[in-house]
């Protein structure tokens, strides 16, 4: 398939005449082709108003038909083959492996998708009975399933530019709740997003869906992703990105007539306590996973370990001097874009400034395109507890070793942190009292609580967390990876003596959708086909 520069509304492929824009080869700093046309108002209205078009058609395929769908995607982007993956490598700097494994990742989440829509659990279908001869009020009869909340806007993520993306988790958990998508592209990986735009397209076409379920936007989001978000056809929002732009989106949801849900994911710096049995068990193993974890993709993963936190002593002198050491074997990285490069150095600059805070180790230099240099620093907790510089996240392999005199020092500072994506403990059996002490302050702080491991890679799956309270996430009832995201397009409806014949399907007596339900408080499991 051929990259055209073209944007994707509904069924028909649309060259943007508001400006033009080439992709970034952050390797060489350099344009690459072709010529992207990106969106105006006009675009923006004409995707409102078919996704407007197409939501209660498609909020009401069967299961069935809307699990094919997502499998028809997951098929449709294995189809791209290598097209996609060289454009990606070409627009991201990120290396064949990880986007073939980032592939297998999207194309699996889609398939996770599709058996949870399948299974129709998320429909939560409970059904309390009617109780007419209950005193001294009868009960009537109450039906609760969930349904779709209407057209979705995506802006995808400029460090997953497939799983997190224009078919990656936001849309696709969107869509098997039965929410038309439409996609703010991002400009960090506009061919990719092209590619895979059109694989979308076409499997609404494969699966004979309304056109509007599908559309995919390219423009500036402080204009046209704005404009989509103040449309008044769109029903909910899905964000990864930085800090101030999940802020700006949740203010003009929440300033519209009818304000909307913004699922934003944003800034996480995602603590580590090393903890003295740990340390004494193995601190130069623990440096070694540290540092492997933090310079993993140039660090750019919302999961990255940015803050690292153990008490004085001789063994987190060594474990520290052994990261140091670890740190400074670490080649340059290509980073995404020359913004992100840009904010990485201006971070680096910020510490530099920071009365307390001592460079530890850098990793090598390359002063080509985006390559960023990884850096470790070390402060004293009250250091830290008296910067709130030190909070903000620094996008990119750069982490903050913080030395705490005591326990109480310790346990101050996990109190300090924001909220976090992530917290983890690396501890053994003799540490089990500090980590007890630990737990309820990371519960109330992150999504996922890890214990000896490193929170860079996260599964999908049903029981993964991937949110946490702010600034990780605009909202902390939810996550955006695993089975569970789905619940952030969803709301529930109950049934009040509605007519057996005008029910849903998942609600009516003969449970004809074979579903699990909650009926009269008892979960009665799915009769076995
Ligand atoms: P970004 O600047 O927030 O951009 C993300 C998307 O949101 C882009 O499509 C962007 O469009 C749009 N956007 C940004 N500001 C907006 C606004 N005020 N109104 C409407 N749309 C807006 O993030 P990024 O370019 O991906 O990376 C920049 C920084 O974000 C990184 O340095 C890092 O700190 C953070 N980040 C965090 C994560 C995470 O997982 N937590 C992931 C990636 C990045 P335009 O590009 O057209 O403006």
């Amino acid at each position: 398939m051929q990259i055209t520069g073209e944007m994707v509304i509904g069924q028909s492929i649309v060259r943007g005449t508001a400006s033009t824009v080439r992709a970034i080869d952050p390797s060489k700093n350099a344009p690459i082709e072709p010529e992207f046309g990106l969106a105006g108002n006009a675009e923006v209205e004409t995707a409102c108003a078919l996704a407007e078009q197409a939501f209660d058609t498609y909020r009401e395929t069967t299961l069935e038909q809307r699990a094919v769908f997502l499998e028809t995607i997951a098929d449709n982007i294995v189809a791209l083959g290598s097209t996609l993956i060289e454009r990606a490598m070409a627009e991201t700097g990120l290396p064949q492996a990880r986007l073939e494994g980032e592939r297998g990742r999207t194309v699996g989440q889609l398939k996770l998708f599709a058996k949870v829509v399948r299974d129709g659990n998320f429909l939560d279908a409970t059904i309390d009975s009617a109780l007419p001869d209950r005193a001294p009020l009868p009960r009537p009869d109450l039906r609760l399933r969930k349904i779709a909340l209407g057209p979705v806007a995506v802006f995808g993520a400029s460090n997953f530019p497939l799983a997190f993306s224009v078919a990656g988790g936001d849309t696709a958990s969107a869509l098997a709740a039965g929410c038309p998508v439409i996609v703010k592209a991002h400009g960090a990986h506009l061919g990719t997003s092209e590619l895979v735009g059109k694989a979308v397209q076409k499997a609404v076409a494969d699966c004979k869906l309304p056109e509007g379920t599908f559309s995919m936007l390219f423009g500036d989001g402080r204009n046209i992703g704005q404009r989509l978000v103040g449309s008044p056809t769109i029903k909910a929002v899905g964000f990864t990105g930085s800090r101030a732009g999940g802020v700006a989106l949740m203010h003009t949801a929440a300033a519209r007539a009818e304000p909307i849900p913004v699922y934003a994911e944003m800034s996480s710096i995602n603590p580590v306590f090393v903890l003295p049995g740990a340390l004494k068990a193995g601190g130069a193993a623990l440096a070694q996973g540290f540092v492997d974890s933090l310079t993993m993709g140039v660090g750019q993963f919302c999961t990255n370990p940015g803050l690292v936190i153990g008490l004085i002593s001789d063994d987190f002198a060594t474990f520290t001097a052994a990261a140091a050491t670890a740190l400074q074997a670490k080649g340059a990285g290509t980073m995404l874009t020359p913004g992100i490069h840009k904010a990485y150095t201006g971070g680096i600059e910020r510490l530099n400034g920071i009365e307390g805070v001592r460079l530890l180790s850098q990793g090598q230099a390359n002063g080509i395109g985006c390559a960023a240099q990884a850096a470790l620093y070390e402060c004293d907790a009250a250091a830290y507890l008296s910067t709130p510089a030190l909070e903000e996240e620094i996008f990119g392999p750069c982490s903050l070793i913080v030395r705490c005199k005591d326990q109480a020092e310790m346990l101050q500072v996990a109190k300090h942190v924001e909220g976090q994506l992530t917290a983890t403990v690396h501890a053994v059996a003799a540490d089990s009292a500090i980590a007890g002490a630990l737990l309820p302050t990371l519960e109330r702080k992150a999504g996922r609580i890890l214990f000896n491991a490193y929170p860079t890679g996260v599964e999908v799956c049903h029981a993964m967390v991937h949110g946490g309270p702010f600034p990780a996430t605009s909202d902390s009832r939810s996550t955006s990876v695993g089975a569970s995201a789905i619940d952030r397009f969803l709301r529930p409806v109950c049934y009040q003596n509605v007519p057996s014949d005008l029910l849903p399907q998942a609600l009516q007596d003969a449970n004809p959708l074979n579903l699990a339900r909650l009926v009269d408080g008892t979960l009665l499991q799915a009769p076995a086909k």
